[in-house]
């Protein structure tokens, strides 16, 4: 972690002849199937000029992808199965890093974080206060800071939740960063101002992120009647379609990066013929009850 912190990716160094794991950048699978004894996979080299279609075959193959994509690319995938992948709908939502000064006003209120309810942005705190080898964290209040603000982008609640995702997935794109700036030069004016803040002095930079397709959806009460019981749609979505196994976070109906390395393990036991309950096996805890109680 010490030299990786500060360190800049040579993405070159990922898909190099010699290494023994190779890892090609801009170059989607668009096709995967089956043949006797193996499986072939098709993927569009995006990187150099016009795309171009390559072909490789290997033993088996694990599919990490999101679970929307896998029916496009897949048609193996049994009908029940390929309705049970187009149940995953990611959460769509801004990310937003405001480089601010100094946190002197952070400081004089004595907060770190606070919640925003009602407001565009929902949430905002200070960034952590990591030093990893020659990266440190803004000690002193007059130190320059990162601010972190979120928001879940979602659609009219009175929709589905699934549905709610993927209105939400529009609004991401009509948002304007005009739009964001003012909410957060909005907000921290008024949430800091108390404390000095001056937002036309004081923001020296915003960078926003549009994710839409953020977090993998977790089963929730009272939409999905069927959790945590079960059977749930992701025991059928993620069954092997013969020699090519699936993976990702979705496989779990947990948004976070545990869900992704569990499902990649069991996705590779599948293939290797490992029983699930064989000692070795990362166990995490499921996902937190979500129960709502209405
Ligand atoms: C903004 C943000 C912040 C997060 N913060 C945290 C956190 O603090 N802690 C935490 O635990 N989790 C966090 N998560 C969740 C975490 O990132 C995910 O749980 C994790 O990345 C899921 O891993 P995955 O391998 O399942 O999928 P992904 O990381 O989404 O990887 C899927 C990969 O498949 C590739 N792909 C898609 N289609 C194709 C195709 N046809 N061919 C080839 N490749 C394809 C994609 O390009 C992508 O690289 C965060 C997520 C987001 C979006």
């Amino acid at each position: 972690m010490e030299d990786l912190v500060l360190a800049r990716t040579e993405y070159g160094a990922l898909d190099r002849p010699e290494n023994a794991v190779r890892l090609r950048l801009q170059s989607p699978c668009v096709k995967i199937r089956n043949t006797d004894g193996g499986v072939e996979a098709t993927y569009a080299r995006l990187a150099d000029g016009a795309p171009t279609l390559s072909t490789v075959t290997s033993d088996h193959a694990v599919l990490a992808c999101w679970h929307r994509v896998i029916p496009l690319i897949c048609a193996e995938a049994p009908a029940a199965q390929q309705e049970a992948l187009t149940d995953q709908q990611k959460i769509p939502f801004l990310y937003a890093n405001v480089l601010v000064r100094s946190w002197e006003a952070l400081s004089k209120l004595g907060v770190a974080e606070f919640e925003t309810p009602g407001h565009f942005w929902e949430h905002c705190k200070i960034d952590y206060p990591v030093s990893i080898g020659t990266y440190r964290f803004a000690d002193v209040p007059t130190d320059p800071v990162v601010l972190h603000l979120t928001k879940t982008v979602l659609g009219d609640p009175t929709l589905s939740t699934r549905e709610q995702a993927q209105t939400g997935r529009y609004l991401l794109t009509e948002i304007t960063f005009e739009e964001m700036e003012r909410q957060i030069r909005d907000l921290l004016g008024r949430a800091l101002g108390p404390g000095g803040f001056d937002p036309a002095r004081d923001i020296e930079a915003i960078t926003v992120n549009r994710w839409s397709h953020g977090y993998a959806y977790e089963y929730m009460r009272p939409w999905d009647g069927y959790w945590p019981a079960g059977p749930l749609p992701i025991e059928t979505s993620r069954r092997p379609i013969g020699r090519i196994a699936i993976a990702n976070a979705d496989a779990g109906a947990y948004a976070y990066a545990n869900s992704a390395i569990d499902q990649a393990t069991r996705a590779v036991r599948e293939l290797l013929g490992t029983p699930a309950d064989a000692p070795a096996f990362a166990t995490f805890p499921g996902p937190p009850l979500k129960d709502i109680g209405l």
